[in-house]
């Protein structure tokens, strides 16, 4: 038994993600973690709300609610709808606990000891009237380049010119609508990451088995231009970890925060301690301190590849620069992005599916499925209705929810709601346990590489096995004459049900979950010998036959859902 510690890149609290999003981190990272208890593992998945930064306040505002108020209660829908589509995290935490708050500023505090932190003053505008320092987002003014109106801080939406607060004309916040604005000078901290560059490097060259995906973006940061760059840790905001060395003050940075993108990793181990602080384990450390027990652990991250800097390099630093013995990632499995029908998902303009929405039309286990099989690894990918309608129903309807049907009406019309004895295997039995355990060895090593398509493609071969063995054998046939060798198929093609829940769970646990209990059995062990785990269901052991495992998507269904998704959500 192996120790794996999974985290899932943490989704940003301002309103509900897409399923693009949930494709290219929680969901692969739920499959990973299923599979790897079903194979008896010590597994720690976690995952969590990023709670902090300038994007909460402003969707805040627009919410008319305090901040923490507001990330409350987003946390607790996201929590809602992770809970729909099963996604099994031992601890879903949140960035802006206490834990965090205070292993924050620990690694703030450590990391200014070791010397790799220095203090930069900057300009900044800052607005008299709102009395405080106002992010690029937050002022609004005309375009010096298009004259268009409501061109922001930093870049103009209408002709898409990089701006500095200072290009705008008639600058003024958009928290007050004041233009008294003026330049200020602010002090904040950064992290020396080019210190660290060779040791990062160094660490990223010896990660030879990890994607290219992965690799390829870490190498563009740490090389690319002047190489890798220090980077501002604190930010002159109200919603965020306050800024302390350690438990003490920092002079001269009160009333400042950290920035989101260093506190929101360190929620992975602080994640940790909330699910031990909320009764549901114990010795956390265990977990990410390779001085107590963490030496054993072998940890993968999943993520989009828009975060693959964060957490090559970035996070890696903060944990190297402490030279604490905290656990490092051992795997970074990324995701390139899933298009929606020939253009992007957008949350602004509601262009696609979101995860509420989804569990409105369909149970989980029908996106996990399609999802899981369509995973954006080597390219990008696309949903398009056609393609999820066309594959829900020949894979799960056609191929595995009618092999189920078939196999258990038959034999309660047949013989009955008992597993029939009698008959003995023949070739076609001996050839089908043999090509069930080359699939199945193929299917483990896939999983156990996160090749996440080539396990699906597996997993669906290994159903359609079953349904081409009753279609050559047809026991509905070979009933009339041999009614003995009959009951030795069905009870093979049952015993073959409770396998592909086992192997099927990791993707669609709902579906699983059914034909475990149609088969009367809390046996859920892996087939590792596939000949004996065919004998588990004996001769007159009850089954039940289930309601249909999955229903088909109708063509008017399929049109009102593109025209419903294809934008402006508000
Ligand atoms: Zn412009």
């Amino acid at each position: 038994m192996a120790r794996h510690l999974i985290t899932s890149a943490i989704p940003y609290i301002n309103g509900i993600k897409h399923l693009g999003n949930l494709v290219g981190s929680q969901l692969p990272a739920d499959l990973f973690a299923r599979y790897m208890r079903a194979r008896g593992h010590e597994v720690l998945f976690l995952c969590a709300t990023d709670e902090h930064g300038t994007p909460a306040e402003l969707a805040a505002a627009k919410a008319g609610k305090p901040v923490a108020d507001y990330c409350a209660e987003m946390h607790d829908v996201q929590a809602r709808i992770a809970e729909g589509f099963r996604l099994s995290f031992d601890h879903f935490g949140r960035s802006s606990s206490p834990q965090n708050q205070k292993l924050t500023q620990a690694f703030a505090g450590r990391l200014a000891d070791m010397g790799l932190i220095r203090e930069v003053t900057e300009e900044q505008v800052y607005s008299v009237s709102d009395g405080r320092f106002l992010p690029d987002r937050y002022i609004e003014g005309t375009c010096p380049n298009c004259g268009f109106e409501s061109a922001r801080g930093d870049q103009c939406d209408n002709c898409t010119k990089q701006l500095d607060p200072t290009d705008l004309i008639d600058a003024h916040s958009t928290i007050s609508g004041s233009t008294e604005l003026e330049v200020r000078e602010t002090k904040h901290l950064y992290l020396c990451q080019s210190e660290l560059k060779d040791d990062l490097a160094a660490w990223i060259d010896s990660k030879a088995d990890w994607p290219i995906l992965t690799t390829s973006i870490a190498k563009k940061w740490l090389n690319d231009g002047d190489g890798l760059q220090d980077r501002g840790i604190t930010r002159d905001l109200d919603w965020g970890v306050p800024v302390k060395r350690g438990d003490a003050e920092w002079p001269g940075m009160e009333g400042k925060v950290f920035y989101v993108w260093f506190d929101a990793p360190i929620e992975y181990i602080a994640c940790a301690q909330e699910w031990q602080d909320a009764g549901k384990g114990s010795d956390w450390e265990r977990w990410w301190r390779t001085d107590k027990g963490a030496d054993d652990v072998t940890y993968t991250q999943f993520m989009g590849k828009d975060n693959v800097p964060f957490h090559t390099l970035s996070f890696p630093a903060t944990i190297k620069g402490t030279q604490e013995p905290w656990k490092l990632v051992d795997y970074i499995k990324s995701f390139n992005y899933l298009n929606y029908d020939g253009g992007q998902f957008s949350t602004s303009r509601g262009r696609g599916v979101f995860m509420d929405q989804a569990l409105e039309l369909l149970p989980s286990d029908y996106w996990r499925w399609w999802l899981l099989s369509h995973a954006p690894e080597s390219s990008d990918a696309e949903f398009t209705w056609e393609n999820f309608q066309t594959d829900v129903n020949k894979d799960l309807a056609d191929v595995l929810g009618n092999f189920v049907s078939r196999v258990t009406k038959f034999c309660r019309s047949k013989f009955s709601e008992d597993v029939p004895a009698g008959g003995t295997y023949g070739a076609a039995e001996t050839q089908l346990i043999t090509d069930l355990t080359t699939r199945i060895r193929a299917y483990e090593t896939h999983m156990e590489a996160t090749e996440v398509r080539k396990a699906a493609a597996e997993l669906r071969a290994i159903w359609v096995l079953g349904n081409e063995y009753l279609q050559a054998n047809a026991p509905w046939t070979t009933f009339k004459t041999d009614p003995d060798t009959a009951a030795m198929q069905i009870r093979l093609a049952l015993n073959l049900i409770r396998i592909y829940a086992v192997l099927s769970a990791p993707f669609i646990p709902d579906a699983a979950a059914t034909m475990i209990a149609a088969m009367q059995t809390e046996d859920d062990s892996w087939p590792t010998d596939v000949a004996a785990a065919l004998e588990t269901l004996p001769a007159g052991h009850a089954f039940s036959v289930p309601e249909n495992l999955f229903r088909k998507i109708t063509d008017e269904e399929r049109e009102e859902w593109a025209a419903r998704f294809a934008g402006t959500r508000d």
